[in-house]
């Protein structure tokens, strides 16, 4: 929703420190069954994806993740293993987070197996505009309108589905390079307001927007902010969603490809110019949608 225009002076981005991931497993629990959870990548900051996976000797049956007060289940992943994605927030604190797996084997066995994820220390970068008070100043009938069109999409997100509709991996929508970041903190008139949800990526008027990833069209509408949009639900929790398009060449429900055209860039909704605000989310996490290319078929990223 960010315009293109303003940010690119004022960016500073630092990572102060590597984050490193240790994987530590519960001393009672799962070494009967030589089981085993390994989170790639290794090197975990706020806004990423991570990637739990599960080996054993015996079948896990079901299972879950409990964390940041969000229940994810275990699917078959495409190398055959039981996992999961997850989203690290872009406000969760640097530092070790305990985080507990649920696992269900076939002779009606549970095991809780524990692990730490190590997420590094990020400063997002800031962006300071200065704009006239009366233009700060929300018009009632608009925030009425967000909020309607905020509920729509929540009732959206309740829709999405939890197996597995992507493969890996997932693909760029436009390869214009990056003009805003995720998670810039905004500043009008001194005053911190809401992050960049997602990232802007050029995109000239009419150049043909792709889907990231295979699944199904979870909504198609025209909101206040983010103008003609589509949002593509690949399973999972895994939600993209494709903001500022001039015009859509796809309907809700129809099932669409990595690589199909969703509809063309432009400059609806609050936009300063054409461009491409691609944002997504998982699990209800908004995570940097850059981060989903790095989600690698198998295991590449060990
Ligand atoms: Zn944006």
């Amino acid at each position: 929703m960010m315009g293109s225009k303003p940010c690119k002076t004022s960016l500073r981005s630092v990572s102060l420190l590597t984050a490193l991931l240790l994987v530590v497993l519960s001393p009672m629990a799962g070494r009967a069954e030589g089981i085993r959870a390994a989170v790639f990548p290794a090197g975990l900051y706020p806004g990423d994806v991570a990637r739990i996976e599960v080996t054993a000797s015996v079948e896990i049956t079901e299972g879950y993740l409990d964390w940041q007060q969000q229940r994810v289940p275990l699917v078959r992943m495409e190398n055959g293993l039981p996992g999961l994605l997850s989203g690290i927030p872009r406000d969760l604190p640097a530092g070790r987070h305990d985080v507990l797996l649920k696992l269900f084997l076939q002779d009606g066995s549970r095991r809780l197996q524990n692990l730490a994820l190590d997420v590094g220390a990020k400063v997002f970068p800031e962006q300071h505009l200065t704009l006239p008070p009366q233009m700060v100043r929300p018009d009632p009938e608009i925030l009425q309108r967000h909020s309607r069109e905020r509920a729509e999409l929540e009732r959206a997100f309740a829709r999405g589905r939890q197996q597995r509709l992507w493969s890996a991996p997932f693909q760029r929508p436009v390869p214009g390079k990056v003009l805003s970041p995720f998670g810039v903190q905004r500043i009008l008139n001194g005053e911190p307001r809401s992050y960049h949800s997602g990232v802007d990526l050029r995109a000239a008027r009419g150049e043909p927007i792709v889907a990231a990833g295979d699944g199904q069209v979870l909504l198609v509408a025209d909101h206040y902010f983010a103008g003609k949009s589509v949002y593509i639900d690949h399973g999972m929790g895994i939600i993209t969603m494709y903001f500022h398009l001039d015009t859509i060449a796809v309907q809700e429900g129809e099932q669409v490809s990595s690589g199909q055209t969703l509809g063309l860039a432009g400059a609806t909704g609050r936009a300063t110019g054409p461009h491409l605000h691609w944002g997504a989310r998982i699990h209800q996490v908004r995570v940097d949608p850059l981060a989903l290319l790095r989600v690698l078929p198998t295991d590449q990223s060990r």
